[in-house]
């Protein structure tokens, strides 16, 4: 095995700069491996419920028609475990091998039922062998042991059964779900979701049984990416089998949203060669899901082909921490100022008003007037197409140097160099300069860059390996102490909307999550010529993906987030539909987290970080939740909305909607 990085004692990926996935040991899944020099398996989770055999084994074929190479299914009763069988057999009688897993929460008797049917099980850590209590529990060593020996006694027929059986296990930790004497030692870190998974590990290497993978999933990006890389680096250290990793972000939505959430996370792990199998939830059918993991996993199929980046020493960015690169505070770029989006809008010649929407700007004829919605962008790059009207107080415009140098009001607006031309220009903005640099040209670049406080870089590569080629330009600047504010920017060949997402999600996001980067822009530069109305569309994209992909690393809050479910056979209510309808009222909410969650049993624990909650507690039933509190209990769900609402204006937080 090729030795995994090791810089300031941190070890967790073979390489920062050059793209190669981690060894793993192969485990087999049925006919599927997941790990080894295997291509990262795509897998997904039915909805239906699993005492409906027939709705199971049609939606089973939809997703397999789809791309999904493994299925899992909940079983969190004997029953639901013993129809597993039935399914299966449907699924062989109509010629379908694909690989079944057993989701399993809470009761060890299905999972022990279901480990003799299906290839593989999933078990959860934080509820396998304990009841969630949310107690603060003192543990001395000795009664944290017992703890420990019970978890053994409870987890072993399990272990032996699958050994036995020869069926494969996930140990899959959730941010949300940890149990209380994780969250009693470790608290609600990294270390404690690694912990818990470790604790299992243990038992089963103790047993000499190794067809386990491994996850850390949480819906919190930043938390997840760290999880990953520390459960790699205390399995390397530990002197742990290097077990295959299945990557997922929990409850990341639907739509753009959850998109761009899954990519943000997953993405990050795949372009450090992290990564075996890949789930991406979303809160829509899931014959949905495979399609986007497979677009996820697809850019690294020849991605070790890349162009060479320089190869770090002393890599200075912590990998398990959120530390934000400190920046100087240039105009509103920088420090304490959130990332700004910057959309590009070069392409449209002679912009009227009505089209500043496309960018969240809208003009009232009627008032003379400007509104801005929870997207309008900072600001727009009019390259060479300079904009012929007043733009609102909320915007401002960057142009190609030559443009602005000779344009009548230089004071505000704003002008881009590039490295060729910076050298020469006598005339600069006394505010604010902007300098497009390729990866390549930092270094050289830096003697200029130091100590400049009326500029802003904008970042870019043309290296495939981007977001590697991109971090080790602000590992350059960082090792220089240079705080000069950048921009990210990315740009992409005609692509569909989706790749669009995921990728800047991937190539941005996998920076923001580490602390880099004060901006983002979205470039039209690779895209060909289109029709006015199609580039305005592409334009509405960027913007708003821009805003997703600081959103979904966390690094600025414009919108209302929605922690919902995937929905699996313990669902209560339409989850799709009442997560439209609970976004129909409240989208209005920048900054707020609502989670809902399709039953009692497990969405609590992983709505984790909401601020409030809506979750199933019957048939027509719908518990409500202010952080981890339940506030009303049994509410029927005609009337929950309202209900949610009315406590969220009893918390202050509430505002009306605005028209535009
Ligand atoms: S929270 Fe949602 S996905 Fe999780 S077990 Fe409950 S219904 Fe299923």
């Amino acid at each position: 095995m090729e030795p995994l990085i090791k810089s300031n004692d941190l070890l967790y990926c073979n390489s920062l700069t050059s793209y190669s996935r981690r060894k793993t040991i192969p485990v087999k899944v049925g006919d599927v491996y997941i790990g080894g020099d295997n291509p990262i398996v795509v897998q997904s989770m039915t909805t239906v419920d699993t005492m409906d055999t027939q709705g199971s084994v049609e939606q089973c074929i939809r997703m397999i028609d789809s791309g999904c190479q493994l299925i899992r299914i909940t079983a969190p009763s004997i029953k639901e475990a013993e129809n597993l069988r039935k399914i299966k057999n449907e699924l062989r009688k109509r010629g379908y091998q694909t690989p079944l897993v057993a989701d399993i929460h809470f009761t060890p008797n299905a999972a022990e039922i279901a480990a003799k049917i299906v290839e593989k099980v999933r078990i959860n850590p934080g509820n396998y062998a304990d009841k969630k209590k949310f107690e603060v529990i003192e543990y001395t060593d000795e009664s944290y042991q017992e703890e420990l020996d019970r978890i053994r006694e409870r987890f072993l027929p399990l272990v032996k059964i699958c050994k036995e059986h020869g069926t494969a296990m996930r140990i899959g930790t959730n941010h949300g779900s940890l149990s209380d004497r994780i969250m009693s030692r470790y608290g609600d870190t990294p270390l404690g979701m690694v912990e818990s998974a470790l604790e299992f590990l243990r038992i089963c290497e103790d047993e000499n049984y190794h067809d386990i993978v491994i996850s850390m999933k949480s819906s919190n990006t930043q938390v997840m990416v760290q999880a990953y890389r520390l459960l790699v680096q205390k399995l390397e250290e530990g002197g742990f089998k290097p077990y295959p990793l299945h990557l997922g972000v929990t409850e990341a939505g639907e739509a753009e949203d959850g998109r761009i959430k899954s990519a943000v996370g997953i993405g990050t792990l795949l372009e450090d060669g992290l990564g075996d199998t890949v789930r991406v939830s979303l809160t829509e059918d899931p014959e949905f899901e495979a399609p986007v993991a497979k677009a996820l996993i697809d850019r690294y199929t020849n991605r070790s082909r890349h162009q060479e980046i320089d190869v770090i020493q002393d890599y200075p960015i912590k990998p398990f921490e959120y530390t934000k690169r400190s920046s100087a505070e240039v105009y509103n770029f920088g420090d304490h100022n959130v990332p700004r989006v910057i959309t590009d809008i070069s392409r449209i010649e002679k912009i009227t008003e009505k089209e500043m929407k496309a960018v969240g700007h809208f003009y009232l004829p009627e008032l003379d007037k400007w509104k801005m919605n929870d997207q309008g962008c900072d600001f727009v790059y009019s390259g060479s197409n300079s904009i012929p009207f007043m733009l609102p107080n909320g915007m401002k415009e960057i142009q190609n140097f030559e443009v602005w140098d000779e344009a009548p009001d230089q004071k505000n607006k704003f002008p881009l160099f590039t490295w060729g031309n910076v050298q020469s220009a006598s005339v600069f903005h006394e505010a604010l300069n902007f300098l497009e640099l390729l990866d390549t040209e930092v270094e050289e670049a830096i003697p200029f860059l130091q100590n400049q406080t009326n500029w802003v870089v904008i970042l870019k590569t043309n290296n495939t390996h981007a977001m590697p080629a991109l971090r080790a330009a602000f590992v350059k600047l960082l090792k220089v102490s240079c705080t000069i504010p950048v921009v990210v920017k990315v740009s992409y060949t005609d692509q569909s909307a989706d790749k669009t997402m995921l990728y800047a999600a991937t190539d941005v996001g996998g920076l923001l999550v580490d602390g880099l980067g004060d901006g983002i822009m979205i470039s039209m530069e690779k895209e060909a010529a289109h029709e006015r109305d199609e580039m305005l569309e592409q334009i509405k994209l960027h913007n708003s993906v821009s805003f997703g992909v600081l959103q979904a690393a966390r690094t600025r809050m414009s919108k209302t987030e929605y922690i919902s479910c995937p929905s699996c056979g313990r669902t209560l209510f339409d989850l799709q539909e009442t997560t439209a309808m609970i976004r129909k009222r409240t989208d209005h909410l920048k900054g707020v987290k609502i989670g809902i969650m399709g039953c009692i049993v497990n969405g609590p624990g992983e709505m984790a970080d909401a601020d409030y909650g809506y979750v199933g507690s019957g048939k027509g039933k719908i518990t409500l939740y202010k952080g981890k509190e339940v506030v009303k209990r049994s509410v029927p769900s005609e009337k929950a909305v309202d209900e949610l609402i009315e406590i969220i204006r009893e918390d202050g937080q509430w505002i009306e909607p605005e028209t535009i």
